[in-house]
């Protein structure tokens, strides 16, 4: 297909993430995509190929088309590429789980595996409500969550966004009522650590579980706060008889420096989401996994069963490829890596501090965030990073990469570069 073609067939028929339709402005058209390089179907900017510094919205560990994965996708495509969960199951699936259930803390032991992260909150949040039926405490319905969070798109996870300033500010008064508080202060402070344990213990009857992104809150704005406010609501939440939730989503798979943002705290939630980094960028799949009490919670109810079953679940060639993506991750040295690319994102980033309207440079893991004092204009941005041969997604005030963990010092550079033409231009 032609690439004018092209695009005015998409406009004309193809929703864009958070876009309107038809589309205002002309999305990229990649032709194919490989180690930390997207290759355009005609040159934008003078540019043939663009270095990802997204990694794919969080996904693309590893780079793109390596062979590795390849290897694991085209075996397993040779056996089957999908068949349904109920009633069958297959070598992938139960590698997978067991696999996770080793990396992750220790009391998280069962796995229920879905197609996408949203819906895999809509799973933790089923578990967490059920089990409290299960157990004779009904009334425990309600969520309670911390400002400035993202946890999904789907009706449930949108009512545990931000209801202020975020994405789906437009439904609150439509969406399942939940219990909010202030966002976590980026140093530690007693007097909010103290508001928690007060909220959760005054919101306990309703309260079925407290869910947050740990470490770093990401879609909802890049923002970090120190582990130790999970210490505290792992204290509270035991204390008061309430389940914690850790969504992973986006910070699961060394993206903050630990394997998980949990290991940071040294805490074990109830619950942990996974998705985004699952399969290495390759495949749509989530994860969401729990202890024995809560399944076994579940499994001495009324209704003994979790009435949940994705169509897709389990799905074999996600499956496959997201063991041999953690196999890869686990046989190297990974932590090495993102201690590199840190190291690389606080120097090449540092000099944007100096920029006009840059309000603030901040680094944690593979993670590099420029906000500004206003929002980006997203075009202007955009071009800049490309003309600097990078593609980047600004979105509210916020320039930020989250680069493959194979991304070389050369070209993380080009990255940082990047990010600082796009605060100029954005
Ligand atoms: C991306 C994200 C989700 C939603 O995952 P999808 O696969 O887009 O449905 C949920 N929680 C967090 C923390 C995320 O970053």
């Amino acid at each position: 297909m032609r690439n004018d073609e092209l695009l005015a067939l998409d406009r004309a028929h193809v929703w864009h993430p958070y876009g309107p339709m038809p589309g205002r402005t002309d999305p990229l058209v990649v032709e194919s995509a490989s180690g930390v390089r997207l290759r355009l179907a005609e040159p934008v900017h003078g540019q043939a190929e663009l270095i990802d510094g997204m990694s794919s919205w969080w996904s693309a560990l590893h780079g793109y088309n390596h062979p590795v994965l390849n290897e694991a996708a085209h075996d397993q495509l040779g056996r089957m590429s999908h068949v349904m969960f109920g009633g069958l199951t297959h070598e992938p699936a139960v590698r997978l789980a067991t696999r996770l259930v080793e990396i992750t803390p220790e009391p998280l032991r069962h796995v229920f595996l879905s197609d996408s992260g949203s819906v895999s909150v809509e799973v933790a949040a089923k578990m967490c409500l059920q089990y409290w039926r299960s157990v004779g405490r009904p009334g425990k319905q309600l969520l309670m969550t911390w400002r400035g969070g993202y946890h999904g798109d789907t009706w449930q996870p949108m009512s545990l966004c931000d209801p202020e300033g975020g994405m789906h500010e437009l439904w609150s008064g439509v969406l399942q009522r939940q219990v909010f508080v202030d966002a976590p202060p980026v140093t530690y402070e007693e007097s909010y650590a103290r508001m928690l344990r007060e909220q959760i213990a005054l919101h306990a009857d309703e309260v079925a579980a407290v869910i947050v992104e740990p470490v770093v809150q990401n879609a909802g704005g890049m923002r970090f706060h120190p582990p130790e406010y999970l210490r505290v609501l792992r204290e509270a939440c035991d204390e008061h008889g309430v389940l914690l939730v850790f969504d992973e989503i986006a910070t699961g798979f060394g993206r903050t420096g630990t394997l998980f943002a949990a290991d940071r705290a040294g805490v074990s939630p109830d619950v942990m989401c996974l998705g985004k980094a699952l399969t290495g960028g390759y495949l749509s799949m989530a994860a969401t996994l729990c202890t024995t009490e809560i399944a076994e919670g579940i499994s001495r109810g009324e209704v003994p069963v979790l009435a949940h079953g994705p169509t897709f679940m389990g799905n074999p060639l996600a499956s496959a490829v997201a063991c041999a993506s953690i196999d890869l991750l686990m046989s190297q040295d990974w932590e090495l890596e993102v201690k590199r690319i840190e190291a690389g994102l606080r120097e090449g980033l540092a000099p944007a501090a100096e920029l006009p309207g840059v309000r603030e440079v901040r680094v944690l893991g593979a993670i590099g965030v420029v906000q500004l004092d206003h929002d980006v204009d997203m075009a202007a941005a955009t071009e800049a990073a490309v003309r600097a041969g990078v593609w980047l997604r600004p979105f509210r005030d916020l320039i930020y990469t989250m680069p493959p963990y194979v991304t070389g010092d050369e070209d993380l550079a080009r990255i940082c570069a990047a990010v600082r033409a796009a605060a100029r231009a954005g």
